[in-house]
């Protein structure tokens, strides 16, 4: 994804806008993400931290695990963002809904994550590599 790629939540209180080229982009089959999207996987696009900007609103910070806080529309609820609390010297970055983005079309997944808790009635037809865990696993 290269900038300009603007995106938001869906009622439209939440507008972000990307200044900074994704570094890593793929699915997360985590059981976490699973239930805060409501969906058997998400698509993560990671941008440097100051790589979005919040045109209008600002998501509401989750703490959903000790490591992560996840972001999210305080109006609609739309899931938006992921984030770790922690960093360890370089910048994690910020994981953004790929599917939030206006136009998501452009998004090119590089692998999947979680693969040991993917839903085993969702058909993955790619050749991209699935890790079973994280994505040093
Ligand atoms: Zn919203
Ligand atoms: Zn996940």
């Amino acid at each position: 994804m290269t900038p300009p790629a603007a995106g938001g939540c869906q009622c439209g209180a939440v507008r972000y806008r990307l200044t900074a080229p994704a570094t890593w982009t793929g699915y997360c089959h985590c059981r976490m993400c699973q239930r805060a999207h409501g969906a058997p996987a998400v698509v993560w696009l990671t941008v440097p931290s100051d790589g979005i900007v919040f045109d209008r609103g600002a998501p509401q910070w989750y703490r959903s695990s000790p490591e992560a806080e996840r972001g999210f529309c305080t109006m609609c609820g739309s899931p938006l963002a992921w984030r770790p609390v922690a960093t360890r010297g370089d910048d994690p970055g910020i994981d953004i809904a790929a599917t939030t983005l206006d136009d998501s079309t452009a998004v090119a997944p590089q692998m999947h994550l979680w693969c040991d808790s993917a839903m085993p009635w969702l058909a993955i037809d790619d050749h991209l590599p699935r890790k079973p865990q994280g994505r040093a696993s």
